[in-house]
């Protein structure tokens, strides 16, 4: 079991103890550790600490999280595009902002502003690269763990009321955890460590029920986003000499294959299992910019690619950023071109 230094525990328990108003953040276009880490801290206020949270998150949740966000819970989870003045209001009257799986308030995009004029204290839980350590009371920020839900895990165990033992953490948190490391780590296959093993054996121990997780999560696809795939490896993808695998989805593309939100997720790590690719970018057209998703083999920098050519960041091997329309390109049919010469700049240093 990680242990924090005392006074960081001891920090927040003393600050969950004393709030009456906690909200729960997590990052744009949210994804099962965003979901998983903040659905895990809720319950946990909830149930532990008897309190009535709200989750803000600038958009929904992609379909197949939709086991975490049952229909009962839909009051106490606000999304900005759905109830704006709602999510705004439960921001700025909160006395206490719990920030899960990001390192910097642009990442929660139409929340950022509204975050930065709330008068409560924050508290960061994440395991991004460069937190934007200023900006909270008290930080959780470490980068060798699978996922901010593994992270939050950790935590929990030192709080008093769990004790170190994971079936003191209420059922539905240990679920959403459980599934937020899993999602993170592509199932365990990347960013596993040790604790990562162990916090799946002690939540198992415990009575989550892995197999339900995994078969709400890769067991429920549409046809169409697997017609899709096929389409985007056959006919979309190209490798470069350096490389480079990339795709670039245009929106007439996505309305063919009646593509929604999160349909198109782990698609960007597919193409890594080819031998002599080192390095995969996925771009999805979007409005006034195009969504970028990188993904690197070890020795090679998706982070630094992404802040020197894609406006983003992220970790070392998984990042993300954008292509803005126009800015960097003028327009989707100009990406495939921008790719190349920026990739063999990158990848010839
Ligand atoms: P994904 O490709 O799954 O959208 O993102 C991979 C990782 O990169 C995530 O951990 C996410 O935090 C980070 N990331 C994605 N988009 C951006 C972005 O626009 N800016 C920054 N700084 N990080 C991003
Ligand atoms: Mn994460």
């Amino acid at each position: 079991m990680m242990t924090f230094p005392y006074e960081s525990i001891n920090a927040l328990h003393t600050r969950l103890s004393a709030a009456s108003r906690p909200v729960i953040v997590t990052h744009m276009k949210p994804d099962g550790d965003a979901i998983g880490s903040s659905m895990g801290m809720y319950h946990t206020l909830k149930q532990i600490y008897s309190l009535a949270p709200k989750v803000t998150i600038a958009n929904p949740a992609p379909g197949y999280l939709d086991f975490l966000l049952p229909e009962s819970l839909s009051d106490d989870v606000l999304i900005y595009e759905q109830r704006p003045e709602e999510t705004r209001k439960a921001i700025h009257d909160s006395d206490l902002i719990i920030c899960l799986d990001f390192n910097a308030f642009h990442r929660t995009d139409t929340l950022c502003e509204i975050l930065e004029n709330a008068p409560a204290e924050k508290i960061l839980i994440d395991h991004h690269l460069s937190p934007d350590s200023e900006k909270f009371a008290v930080i959780f920020s470490v980068q060798e763990i699978s996922s901010a839900s593994e992270l939050l895990y950790q935590i929990l165990l030192n709080l008093p009321a769990i004790d170190g033992k994971a079936s003191n953490l209420p059922h539905e948190a240990a679920t959403a955890l459980m599934t937020g490391m899993t999602t993170d780590t592509n199932n365990f296959a990347n960013s596993v460590y040790p604790s990562t093993l162990e916090m799946a054996s002690k939540l198992i121990e415990a009575g989550v029920d892995r197999d339900m997780i995994l078969s709400k999560l890769y067991n429920r696809s549409k046809e169409s986003r697997l017609r899709l795939q096929g389409h985007v490896l056959k006919d979309l993808m190209t490798i470069t000499d350096d490389g480079v695998a990339y795709v670039v989805l245009n929106k007439e593309t996505m309305r063919q294959y009646n593509v929604e939100e999160g349909d198109t997720e782990g698609f960007v790590n597919i193409p890594l299992a080819i031998d002599k690719v080192l390095m995969s970018i996925f771009v999805k057209e979007d409005d006034g910019f195009a969504r970028v998703s990188i993904r690197s083999k070890k020795g090679i920098s998706a982070n630094m690619c992404s802040k020197l050519h894609f406006n983003g960041g992220g970790h070392e091997n998984a990042a993300g950023g954008r292509l803005y329309m126009p800015g960097n390109i003028a327009d989707i049919s100009e990406a495939a071109k921008y790719i190349e010469e920026h990739t063999r700049d990158f990848m010839n240093i």
